[in-house]
């Protein structure tokens, strides 16, 4: 062994984190761990390489308490976190340099813009330095996965059932420890970086809904599976039962790992047989679409942008602020859209079932963009994905892979009475309506005078009238879209 490899065996790696911001299952870190080398993990905010997209404000919230979560995790196991913020590519040289790295760990990530900094990384650094990129976020690498003729799947279903044939791979325990480096390199306060809001303090809701943090994420899990995933195929679609896993932002950050999620679920299958098979599997399904969401955003040139479907590149959007704010606001005067984007402002999440909901009202009934949509949400989400959010509003508004068609469009009511029949929903995040009847309150301008005037509602003043007629707008949606249907 000459000098250098030597010396190899004894130079810090340095790990740099992104959207992995666990120990649990975190193969680049557990690999370093593993050598017995000093382990510097990085975590850097880039807001300013090229193509890498701001953080919304929700995010920004998640962020500084997942890192705050991470950093105390970290010096558990005997090491610290290293924070800095600015081109990821000066940013990793300068730390490389001053701790005398000669390895750099990552797991991947599917951006096109992310995957084009991590390649202009790895070349400045050079084929001789050790660059390692590990899976760790999603269950299938995207370019592992091809249809027969070797392309990607745009469709679904012959993507689940290609996936869900091999069982994904077990999870990785936390490392034991971590070695220190001689020096941490210098980092910067987390504080400093000002993420939390200070004027107004719009975070009381959303920090009593969440916990961001590994820990919670597990905790999370392991409820889930305790107490909803047996009923989870039945009650997923229910906005008031709130009985999906609520893991979404967890994911979303890395603080928990699909496998982990994975192999916890198939655990609690195996040893209750009160799951039935048709839980697990609707919950795997949902968990897959999540990696189908990743593999477009992989292969597509610019999910957020760029419409799926080129067709749609013609489609006759309109423009209308006061509408666009209206919808943002819940002042549509439609409950059930009204209360879904009053649970987002409020708590930084919607459930999935008015997600769809509030997308096809967008989309069809106002006729905005669905990238006015996509941007709202990705400023108001805790869990705003990249990959996810474009993706699912392309579904929605009909220009996505797979993607509901166009002319299918939700009625706002008859949607509000399936699935919030008791309208429990709409109570909780619309209260200026929670005395009205059952039967009122999913078409409050249909009630009559005395029934309005019973629970306390103006129409115009105490709740808004519908700021569209549904039939007609649909109507309007129809025609638009024959422009383009070809
Ligand atoms: P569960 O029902 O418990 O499902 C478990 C996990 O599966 C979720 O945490 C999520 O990671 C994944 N999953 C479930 N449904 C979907 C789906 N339709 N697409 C992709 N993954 C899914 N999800 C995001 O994580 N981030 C987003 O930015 C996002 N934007 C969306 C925008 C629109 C317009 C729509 C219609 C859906 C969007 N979704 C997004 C998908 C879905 O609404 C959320 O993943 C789900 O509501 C999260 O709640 P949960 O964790 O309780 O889900």
């Amino acid at each position: 062994m000459n000098d250098n490899s030597s010396k190899a065996h004894s130079d810090p790696i340095v790990v740099w984190m992104r959207d992995d911001l666990r120990l649990d299952d975190n193969p680049a870190l557990a690999a370093a761990a593993d050598t017995g080398r000093p382990v510097v993990p990085l975590y850097v905010l880039d807001e300013t390489s090229d193509g890498i997209r701001a953080l919304g404000g929700a995010h920004q919230w998640w962020l500084h308490h997942s890192l705050d979560a991470l950093a105390r995790s970290l010096r558990g196991k005997g090491t610290e976190l290293t924070l800095r913020r600015g081109a990821a590519k000066g940013e990793l040289l300068d730390i490389i340099a001053a701790v005398g790295a000669t390895a750099l760990y990552f797991n991947r990530r599917y951006d096109p813009a992310g995957r084009a900094v991590d390649d202009r990384i790895a070349e400045a650094l050079g084929a001789a330095f050790d660059v390692r990129r590990f899976t760790a976020n999603i269950l299938h690498e995207p370019d592992e996965v091809q249809t027969t003729t070797g392309g990607y799947y745009k469709v679904y279903t012959p993507f689940w059932k290609k996936l869900s044939a091999s069982e994904p791979r077990d999870p990785i325990d936390a490392p034991a420890g971590f070695k220190q480096p001689e020096d941490f390199p210098r980092s910067d306060n987390l504080a400093d970086w000002a993420l939390l809001p200070t004027k107004p303090d719009w975070s009381g809701d959303i920090a009593e809904a969440w916990t961001p943090g590994e820990k919670a994420a597990l905790e999370r899990l392991e409820t889930f599976c305790n107490d909803d995933l047996a009923g989870y195929h039945e009650a997923r679609d229910n906005p008031s039962a709130d009985r999906t896993s609520g893991l979404s932002p967890h994911l979303r950050w890395g603080e928990i790992s699909p496998y982990r999620i994975w192999h916890t679920v198939q655990t609690y299958a195996s040893r209750r047989q009160s799951i039935p098979d048709d839980a697990i599997r609707t919950f795997k399904k949902e968990l897959v679409w999540r990696d189908f969401n990743a593999h477009l955003l992989h292969h597509c040139d610019n999910l957020t942008t760029t419409n799926i479907n080129k067709r749609f590149d013609a489609f006759p959007w309109r423009r209308s602020d006061a509408d666009l704010r209206a919808w943002q606001r819940g002042l549509t005067g439609y409950p059930i859209v009204d209360a879904g984007m009053r649970q987002l402002w409020q708590t930084g999440w919607m459930h999935n079932r008015v997600r769809m909901i509030v997308g096809s009202f967008l989309t069809k009934d106002l006729l905005l963009d669905w990238r006015d949509g996509e941007r709202w949400f990705w400023d108001t989400l805790v869990d705003g994905d990249a990959a996810s959010n474009p993706a699912q509003w392309q579904w929605v508004a009909g220009s996505g892979a797979d993607a509901q068609p166009f002319f299918r469009v939700f009625n706002p009511v008859t949607q509000s009475e399936k699935f919030d029949p008791a309208g429990t929903y709409i109570r909780r995040f619309a209260p200026e309506l929670a005395e009205l009847p059952d039967k009122a309150i999913h078409a409050p301008w249909n009630a009559s005078d005395e029934t309005l005037a019973k629970a306390g509602v103006r129409l115009g003043e105490t709740y808004p009238r519908p700021i569209i007629d549904h039939k007609a707008a649909r109507e309007r949606a129809l025609a638009a879209y024959s422009e383009i249907r070809g």
